[in-house]
C-alpha cells in the first residue's frame, strides 16, 4: 500500500484520462456484445425465410456501424489508458534519475550501475505494464467477462455452465504461463543486455584486443554470450509455442460442447438457431477475458513488487545531506583546517581499517599545501572530503572556522575547483567539457584559461578545433590531454579554493612544469591544496605533508623535508635521477 504513494499523484493529476479510457473501454465491451445481438437477428429471420435483401443490408449497415465505433473508442481507450502508464513511467523516470544524482558516492561505492539500468528499465516496465495493461485486463476480465456470461445465461443457463467447465483450465493455465513467459522474457533481456555490454566492452578494449592477438578469443567469448541470448529466446518461442495451441484447445473444447449440446437444443426448439450462433459468439468473446483473468494477477504481482524495489530507493537519503539550519557561505576566504580527522569507507567496500586517522592540517586562506605519498596512503580521500563527497565521523574539516557539515553543501562546492585524479568528459565537443560550469562564458575567457593549461595550441591543431567532438569518455583524446581539459575547466571556474589530484601525472615532465607555472599564477590569493606523486610538482608550496597508510608522518616545507631525510628527500632524490635519464 505504501508503494502505491509513488504513482498516487501521477494518477490523481492523470484522473480525466483514466476515467475517459475506461469509459471507452466499456463502451467498446458493450459493443463488441452487441454483435452477436445482431447477427442472432439476422439468423432467425433467415431461418425462417422472412427477411429481404433490405433488412439484410441494415443489419450489414449495423455491423459496419459498430465495427467503426469500436474502432474509435479503442483509439480512445489506447490513447487515454497506455498514454497514462507511459506518462506514470515517464514521471518515475525522471523522479528516479533525479533522486539517484542526490544520493552520495558511498552510495554508488555499494550498488552496481548494471542493478541501476535494471530499476530503470525493467522495474519502470512492469509498473507501466501494471498500470496499462493491468487497468484493460482486469476491467475487461470484469466487465466484458460477466457481461459475455450473462448474455449466454440469458440464452440458456444449463448450456452456460457446461460451456464454462473448461474455463478455469484457462485462467489458471494462462496465469501459469505468464508466469514462465514472464521469468523468460526477463533472461531474455539480461542475456541482450549481456551480449551488448560483451560487443561494447571489446569495441571499447579493441587496442587491446589487437596488442594482445586476442580476437578468435575475443570471438569466441562473444559467440558463447550470443548462444545463451538464442538458447533463452528459443525457452520464451517453446514457452509461446505451447502456451496459445493449449488456450485454442480449451476454448476449442468449449466451442465442441456447444455444439454439441447447443445443436441438440436448437434441433429441439429450445433455442432459436440465431441463439445458437450468438451463443457461439459470446464464447469467442470470453476467450480475451479468461486469458486476462489469470494474467491481470501477475501484472499486479509484478507492478507492485517492482513498485517496492523503487520505493526503497526513493527511501534512500543522502549521507551527505544540508542540515535543516545549514549556514550559507557566500564566498569563503578559504582557510581549511582538518582537526583530529580519522576516516573510514562504508563497510560495504574497501578495506577493513580507517583510510584517514588523525589528521591535523592547517591551511590559511591564500595558503599552498602540498600532499605526497604511496598510492593507497590516503591523498585521494583526503582531497575528497574538502567538497563533502564523504562525509566525516570522526574529528571534523573546516572551512573559514566554520565545520563545512554545518554550511550548505551548494554554496560550500561553488566556492572549490576541483580536479580530480580521473578526468572525467562527457560525449560532447572539447568547448563544452571546458565550460561545464560556464556555459555562457565568452571565448575570450576559454581561450585564455586553455592556454595557460597548456591545452590551446593542442586543440588548435584539431582540424574542428574547440568544436572536436571527443567522443564517450573523452576516447579521442590522451590521458595527458583529458586532464589538461579538466584543468582547464577548473581554470575557468572562479573559486577562492583550488583543489588539485596529480594533475600532472599523465603529462611529459616539461608540459607538466609549464602546467605548474601556471596552476602558480592561476593561484595567486587563492588557497590550494594539491596532491602529486611528482614531488618537484610541490616545491612551491608552503607546506607539504607526507601521508604513509592514512598518518601524516612528515610535515614541512620542501626545503625542511629534504633536510629531514625521510620518504620525502629519497623519492624526490630519485624522481630527479629518473628526469635526469629522461631528458
Ligand atoms: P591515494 O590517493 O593516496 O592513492 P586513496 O585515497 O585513493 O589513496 O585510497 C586510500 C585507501 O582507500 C586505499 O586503500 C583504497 O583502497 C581505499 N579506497 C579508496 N576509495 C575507496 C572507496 N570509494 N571505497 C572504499 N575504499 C576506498
Amino acid at each position: 500500500m505504501k508503494a502505491l504513494r509513488l504513482i498516487k499523484p501521477y494518477l490523481v493529476e492523470l484522473r480525466l484520462f483514466i476515467a475517459i479510457g475506461l469509459l471507452s473501454l466499456m463502451i467498446v465491451d458493450f459493443l463488441q456484445l452487441m454483435i452477436p445481438r445482431i447477427i442472432k437477428q439476422a439468423v432467425d429471420d433467415l431461418s425462417v425465410f422472412t427477411v429481404g435483401w433490405r433488412t439484410l443490408l441494415i443489419y450489414g449497415f449495423e455491423i459496419l456501424l459498430v465495427g467503426i465505433l469500436i474502432g474509435c473508442f479503442r483509439y480512445g481507450w489506447r490513447r487515454c489508458l497506455i498514454g497514462t502508464s507511459r506518462r506514470v513511467e515517464e514521471g518515475l523516470r525522471n523522479r528516479l534519475f533525479s533522486h539517484l544524482q542526490t544520493l552520495s558516492p558511498g552510495y554508488f561505492d555499494t550498488v552496481t550501475t548494471g542493478d541501476l539500468m535494471a530499476h530503470a528499465t525493467n522495474d519502470l516496465m512492469n509498473i507501466r505494464m501494471a498500470i496499462g495493461m493491468g487497468l484493460v485486463a482486469l476491467t475487461d476480465a470484469i466487465v466484458l467477462g460477466s457481461a459475455a456470461v450473462g448474455f449466454m445465461a440469458y440464452i440458456d443457463v444449463r448450456l452456460t455452465i457446461f460451456t464454462l467447465i473448461p474455463a478455469p483450465f484457462v485462467i489458471v493455465g494462462a496465469r501459469f504461463f505468464s508466469k514462465r513467459m514472464h521469468r523468460l522474457y526477463g533472461r531474455v533481456q539480461g542475456d541482450f543486455s549481456d551480449l551488448t555490454e560483451a560487443v561494447r566492452e571489446r569495441f571499447a578494449g579493441i587496442r587491446l584486443i589487437k596488442a594482445h592477438r586476442r580476437e578468435s578469443l575475443e570471438t569466441e567469448k562473444v559467440a558463447e554470450v550470443s548462444r545463451r541470448y538464442i538458447t533463452s529466446n528459443l525457452a520464451l518461442a517453446k514457452i509461446l509455442g505451447a502456451f496459445f495451441p493449449m488456450m485454442i484447445f480449451f476454448t476449442n473444447l468449449s466451442s465442441a460442447v456447444v455444439l454439441y449440446l447447443g445443436g441438440k437444443q436448437t434441433i429441439t426448439a429450445d433455442i432459436t438457431p440465431g441463439d445458437f450462433v450468438a451463443f457461439m459468439s459470446y464464447l469467442s468473446l470470453l476467450t480475451w477475458p479468461m486469458m486476462a483473468m489469470g494474467w491481470v494477477s501477475n501484472l499486479i504481482q509484478r507492478g507492485k513488487a517492482s513498485l517496492d524495489r523503487l520505493q526503497r530507493i526513493f527511501d534512500t537519503y543522502p549521507d551527505v545531506a544540508d542540515i535543516p539550519d545549514a549556514r550559507s557561505v557566500g564566498r569563503a576566504r578559504g582557510g581549511i583546517e582538518f582537526r583530529n580527522v580519522s576516516f573510514t569507507y562504508g563497510r560495504a567496500s574497501g578495506p577493513n581499517g580507517p583510510v584517514l586517522s588523525e589528521i591535523d592540517i592547517h591551511v590559511k586562506p591564500g595558503g599552498i599545501l602540498g600532499i605526497v605519498g604511496p598510492p593507497g596512503s590516503g591523498k585521494t580521500t583526503l582531497l575528497s572530503l574538502i567538497p563533502r563527497l564523504y562525509d566525516v565521523k570522526e574529528g571534523g574539516v573546516f572551512l573559514d572556522g566554520h565545520d563545512i557539515r554545518s554550511l550548505k553543501i551548494g554554496e560550500l562546492r561553488s566556492n572549490i575547483a576541483f580536479v580530480p585524479q580521473e578526468p572525467f568528459l562527457f560525449a560532447g565537443t572539447i568547448r563544452d567539457n571546458i565550460l561545464l560550469n560556464n556555459p555562457n562564458s565568452a571565448v575570450s575567457e576559454l581561450v585564455p584559461a586553455a592556454r595557460e593549461a597548456c591545452l590551446h595550441d593542442t586543440v588548435t591543431s584539431f582540424p574542428k578545433g574547440y568544436d572536436t567532438v571527443v567522443g564517450e569518455k573523452g576516447i579521442i583524446l590522451s590521458g595527458g590531454q583529458k586532464q589538461r581539459v579538466a584543468l582547464a575547466r577548473a581554470f575557468m571556474k572562479e573559486a577562492p579554493l583550488l583543489i588539485l589530484d596529480d594533475p600532472i601525472s599523465q603529462v611529459d615532465t616539461q608540459t607538466g612544469e609549464a602546467i605548474i607555472q601556471a596552476i602558480r599564477s592561476r593561484s595567486r590569493g587563492k588557497t590550494v591544496i594539491m596532491a602529486s606523486h611528482r614531488l618537484s610538482a610541490l616545491t612551491f608550496a608552503d607546506r607539504i605533508i607526507s601521508l604513509k597508510n592514512g598518518r601524516i608522518v612528515e610535515s614541512g616545507t620542501h626545503e625542511e623535508l629534504i633536510a629531514a631525510g625521510g620518504y620525502y628527500a629519497d623519492t624526490y632524490g630519485m624522481q630527479e635521477i629518473e628526469e635526469a635519464f629522461n631528458a
